[in-house]
């Protein structure tokens, strides 16, 4: 829901209660915080007020409404400035069935996040909204060290199975992968292509990342190397950029980096 309608609604029940203060909008501390705060203040779709903020995306605070309140990011969540920007890699969520653009939100990120200081810019639900939570000016804490300081992050809400059981990514969630990648592309001069993958040493994970890093026209393949991949560029993930920590974002988003990279070069007509 729109912010101001949340607060025009707020104010018209404190006007129905005579002796109850009006809200005033929380404000962080935190200049990574604020730019998000302001943003879901003033929402309007596709006219954030700062060039960290994807158009395409919902502020995640703007998606609360007088019924349905939103748990803040914590401070510690938001990381440093960031430098320069490698490119996107890819999450899940590891949530099964797919959730809508407030229970991702208020049920699976924010909440885990605040308990493990973890974070990701972005979160796309089963229904393609995309959610921001940090501006692409400052770090999130998705991917570890050596990674998050060059690359953004987008949590797909997918359960990241195994390559014995793989579950796709639906199609809006793809169509709105494309997008936002194809967004990241422009915005920070990056080749719109799947980049360096790591060959982990999973013959079934490592078979995917084969096929997905073979249309490269740039990038030279996948490498068993892990700085290789870490000092890529394009669309990446967090099993190639945090090798052996876990196999996010599973084999089905896996199979389908390249299906988000190639739609994503045609967005930018490359
Ligand atoms: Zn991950």
């Amino acid at each position: 829901m729109d912010t101001l309608v949340v607060y025009e609604s707020a104010v018209r029940y404190c006007l129905c209660m005579a002796d109850a203060p009006i809200a005033v909008p929380q404000r962080s501390t935190d200049p990574a915080a604020r730019l998000i705060e302001d943003w879901a203040d003033n929402y309007v779709p596709g006219a954030p007020p700062h060039n960290s903020l994807y158009p395409g995306a919902v502020p995640y605070l703007a998606l609360a409404s007088q019924w349905r309140p939103m748990t803040r990011l914590a401070n510690p969540c938001y990381g440093n400035p960031l430098p320069s920007i490698n490119g996107l890699a890819v999450h899940c969520t590891a949530a099964f069935p797919t959730n809508d653009p407030y229970g991702v939100a208020n049920y699976i990120c924010v909440p885990g996040w605040n308990a493990r200081v973890a974070s990701a810019h972005f979160a796309i639900s089963g229904n393609g909204t995309v959610i921001q939570f940090i501006p692409t000016s400052y770090s999130a804490f998705a991917q570890g060290r050596g990674a998050l300081e060059r690359w953004l992050s987008v949590e797909i809400d997918n359960p990241g199975l195994s390559p014995d059981s793989p579950v796709l990514a639906n199609e809006a969630q793809i169509k709105s992968a494309q997008k936002l990648f194809a967004w990241v592309c422009k915005t920070f001069t990056i080749r719109p292509e799947v980049a360096i993958g790591h060959l982990c040493g999973d013959s079934a994970y490592d078979n995917i990342t084969r096929t997905v890093c073979s249309a490269g026209k740039l990038n030279p393949g996948p490498s068993t190397v892990a700085m290789d991949a870490l000092n890529s560029r394009g669309l990446s993930c967090h099993r190639w950029l945090a090798p052996g920590v876990k196999p996010c974002p599973g084999a089905g988003l896996l199979s389908q980096m390249l299906d988000i990279a190639s739609g994503a070069a045609t967005l930018v007509g490359r």
